[in-house]
């Protein structure tokens, strides 16, 4: 990237040209991109965007990288990074909630019980920023974000901004048409209801609890949660089945690759030990999906996103 194009970028922007996308993914593993331009707000990202469209430069867009696997080559583009880790931006109107979308899930679930708004305790807990949870339409205990969005203010691959109503993204199990289109959250508006803030408080110490009882933690155990997505039903009158169950079942529990296994809890979340590379992850996903298919006869599909070269 030259000093040109850097030296034109917004103020409320930082770059680095030689970064490793491993320092950028709960996976701690990718390797080198173009650039990382940290952007601190959305319109810092709107008008990075514009600027790289108009220079011709390929480039993409992540939160906090916990749904992520890099390759180990990295990536041939620049990529925008749009997580504040310190500072969430949130702001409560009567029953709405305007937040911006590179703050912390976690922070605006908090918030949210802080101020006795909106039922969102289940996401407390989950990694990532509000625009990668609307974009997969993350979520947990059968609950998700898309249930409670008003209208979100778009960026698409363009640099255009528009805003749309929850109708028009389409949310569906762990997905948004943001997946197809690569558009990208730069606010959301949540409309949610008046809860008792006591009880809210306590629900969400007891997910919190749930989750570090059940989930690793990826500051210390590099992973990106769910690897595989959850079985579809074949009927109105089933419900979703476990993609784990089907894992145990097949007898996974064991396998690794490299330095990367299976946690012991959890047999559809992958840990990436320190010495372990994304072709390691990659290949254990494989063996993982082979397993399945000699058992039951079916493919598991990959929740997580693959960028770069497998
Ligand atoms: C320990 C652990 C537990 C987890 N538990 C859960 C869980 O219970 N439920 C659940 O749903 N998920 C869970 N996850 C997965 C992950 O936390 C979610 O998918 C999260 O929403 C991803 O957000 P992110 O900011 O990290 O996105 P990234 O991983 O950075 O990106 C994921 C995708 O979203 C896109 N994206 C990122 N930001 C934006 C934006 N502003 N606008 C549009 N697209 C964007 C990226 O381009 C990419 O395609 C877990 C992960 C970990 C590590």
């Amino acid at each position: 990237m030259n000093k040109n194009i850097i030296s034109q970028l917004p103020t409320d922007t930082t770059v680095k040209t030689h970064v490793d996308l491993c320092d950028y993914t709960t996976f701690k593993l990718g390797g080198p991109c173009r650039a990382l331009i940290d952007c601190k707000t959305p319109d810092a990202l709107g008008r990075t965007a514009a600027l790289l469209v108009k220079s011709d430069f390929d480039f993409i867009v992540i939160g906090q990288g916990s749904n992520l696997l890099v390759s180990d080559e990295g990536l041939p583009c620049v990529v925008l990074r749009f997580c504040s880790e310190d500072k969430p931006h949130v702001e409560f109107d009567g029953s709405r909630i305007r937040v911006s979308g590179n703050t912390l899930l976690d922070d605006l679930a908090r918030l949210s019980v802080e101020h006795g708004l909106g039922d969102i305790s289940y996401c407390s807990g989950i990694p990532g920023t509000v625009g990668g949870a609307i974009a997969g339409n993350a979520g947990a205990f059968g609950q998700q974000i898309g249930d409670v969005i008003k209208s979100v203010r778009l960026m698409e691959l363009n640099g255009a901004i528009r805003e749309v109503t929850a109708d028009e993204l389409a949310f569906e199990y762990r997905s948004s048409v943001l997946k197809q289109t690569g558009a990208v959250v730069l606010d959301a508006v949540l409309k949610v209801k008046r809860c008792d803030v006591q009880i809210m408080t306590a629900e969400r110490e007891r997910i919190l609890e749930l989750r570090s009882s059940k989930h690793p933690d990826w500051k210390t155990m590099p992973c990106a949660g769910s690897v595989f997505r959850n079985i579809e039903p074949t009927s109105a009158a089933e419900r979703r089945q476990a993609a784990g169950w089907f894992l145990e079942e097949a007898g996974v529990k064991n396998f690794h690759v490299g330095g990367a296994h299976l946690f012991e809890k959890h047999a559809n979340i992958i840990i990436a030990e320190p010495d372990s590379s994304a072709a390691d992850v990659y290949q254990l996903t494989e063996k993982m999906i082979g397993a399945v298919k000699e058992k039951f006869g079916f493919s598991l599909v990959r929740e997580i996103k693959l960028l770069g070269n497998f």
